[in-house]
């Protein structure tokens, strides 16, 4: 049998569903113990994380007042490392050809009923500027496994395409990708392609419900699929997002298998990863969410982000439009500091006629308002909507990254930089309502910039962004 190794290059030992099932086991039964949660709390108030096991205590705990501290922390580390910024992000759909057999998925290969469609370049084209006309900086491409219609040669000429777009003072200035698991030598083709952030879902750690999950093709394989990271990072991608789709298991199993995952890759590699979404499954074509019966009470999937956000203090957390508003407005509290905004899940789904026509969407959206009413709403909430993609540019990714946020907080870079990309927007794309709101927002947060020396520069780069100028960053 498997031993439990965080330091192994087999999912089976990094990933181990022995030391999961011990885990579940010692949190459940300390559900009640004061003296350890209260232990634990005090550590992670370090902030400097805490591990899987201490972590599901944490999530297990059934003592009322000791919740609530666990929420007031993650409150409170949220607003340590993040302050009141929240980075806005758009998926772009470029194809729904798939030959995989995922069954909480509409593209799924054995669906009949749904359209399929890829873009071309000239597709690509249109639908960028359609958001770019938005307000975007930063794309998350999600595309579908199939060789023929979506091989890395069409993925990579699509970020080439996207990278150089020139329209009005638009840009996307970050493309972070989402496809399926891959080789090491097409991770080093992203890489050198100069993504953002490579984005892969596990869906489920537990490996036999994965195997029932996941019939025919590629991603068949849990293992290669769970050790897709590593084999990112071999190829040089050191910007890593994990995600479990919660709803396939239970919520115990993937939240120990996601904190062991991260702490896999901070432990191998010496970097953590870079974000940790949070998504649920939601209804889709031929999809009803009550065929899988780990469904996620929302009581609980607060307490997850709140206790993730404990354990991995300085690891972005994503929430996307699958969520209402409702609940991304008390998950942004308790931990996330990505959203996404004015999405679509439609291959082609911006700016043309049939913009919000879900037919062939992966998933039903939760939260169908354009980017300007989020932002503004953000404002309403006093949260900062940043579109900075500064570090990613200024080579602050990985270790270097990690390094930055867990000594000095990233108040004089981030705060900074949330701040003029704001004014960009401001100026380039808001309604009225929206650019004077952010305009009084701009105003009062620049007084929360730490450093005095940053705060005179901020200034400066605010008044050359009003006279025309673009894309300064600190
Ligand atoms: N094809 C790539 C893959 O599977 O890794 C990436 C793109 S796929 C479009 C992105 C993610 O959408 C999947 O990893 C899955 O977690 C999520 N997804 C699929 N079906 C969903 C559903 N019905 N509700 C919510 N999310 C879903
Ligand atoms: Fe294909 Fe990804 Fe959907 Fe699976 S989740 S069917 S791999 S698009």
């Amino acid at each position: 049998m498997a031993k439990y190794d965080v330091k192994s290059s087999d999912a089976s030992e990094f990933i181990n569903d022995a030391e999961i099932l011990e885990t579940i086991d010692y949190g459940r039964a300390n559900s009640h113990n004061r003296k350890l949660i209260i232990d634990i709390l005090n550590k992670a108030k370090k902030a400097r994380g805490l591990n899987h096991r201490e972590a599901f205590v944490l999530l297990s705990c059934e003592e009322d007042d000791l919740n609530e501290e666990i929420f007031n922390l993650a409150r409170e580390l949220k607003h340590k490392f993040y302050a009141n910024r929240i980075v806005l992000f758009a998926p772009l759909y470029l194809s729904n050809y798939c030959v995989n057999g995922c069954s909480y998925c509409p593209f799924h290969g054995q669906n009949k009923t749904i359209p399929r469609r890829k873009l071309s370049q000239d597709e690509i084209r249109e639908q960028v500027i359609a958001l770019q006309d938005q307000g975007h900086k930063r794309l998350a491409l999600e595309a579908g496994e199939d060789p023929i219609h979506n091989p890395i040669e069409y993925i990579l000429e699509s970020i080439h395409t996207i990278y150089n777009i020139k329209h009005k003072n638009g840009a996307i200035r970050r493309v972070n990708v989402n496809i399926a698991a891959t080789t090491v030598e097409n991770y080093r083709k992203l890489h050198e392609a100069e993504i953002g952030t490579y984005i892969l879902f596990q869906e489920t750690y537990n490996k036999k419900n994965y195997e029932d999950l996941h019939k025919f093709g590629p991603k068949a394989n849990y293992a290669y699929h769970t050790e897709a990271m590593d084999r990112a990072f071999e190829g040089g991608i050191d910007d890593l997002g994990l995600g479990v789709l919660y709803g396939l298991d239970s919520y115990e199993y993937e939240f120990i298998g996601q904190l062991m995952h991260a702490e896999h890759l901070e432990a191998k590699n010496n970097v953590g990863p870079h974000t940790i979404s949070v998504p649920r499954i939601q209804p889709a074509d031929d999809i009803d969410p009550n065929d899988f019966d780990n469904s996620l009470s929302d009581e609980m999937f607060e307490k997850i982000v709140a206790c993730i956000r404990i354990a991995a203090p300085y690891t972005g957390m994503i929430v996307s439009t699958r969520e209402s508003q409702e609940m991304r407005e008390r998950l942004l509290e308790l931990g996330i500091s990505q959203i996404s905004g004015g999405s679509r899940t439609t291959v082609g789904g911006y700016g043309s006629e049939d913009d919000g026509n879900e037919d062939n969407a992966q998933f039903e959206l939760s939260d169908h308002r354009s980017l300007d009413e989020v932002i503004d709403w953000l404002i309403s909430m006093d949260h900062i909507p940043s579109f900075c993609t500064a570090c990613y540019r200024k080579g602050r990714t990985g270790e270097v990254f990690m390094s930055i946020v867990k000594e000095h907080g990233i108040g004089n870079i981030c705060q900074p930089n949330a701040l003029t990309t704001l004014e960009e927007y401001a100026i380039d794309y808001a309604s009225d309502k929206t650019r004077l709101d952010a305009e009084r927002l701009i105003e009062r947060e620049l007084m929360s910039i730490p450093s005095e020396e940053v705060r005179r520069k901020t200034v400066e780069n605010l008044r050359k962004i009003k006279e025309g100028q673009r894309d300064l960053y600190i």
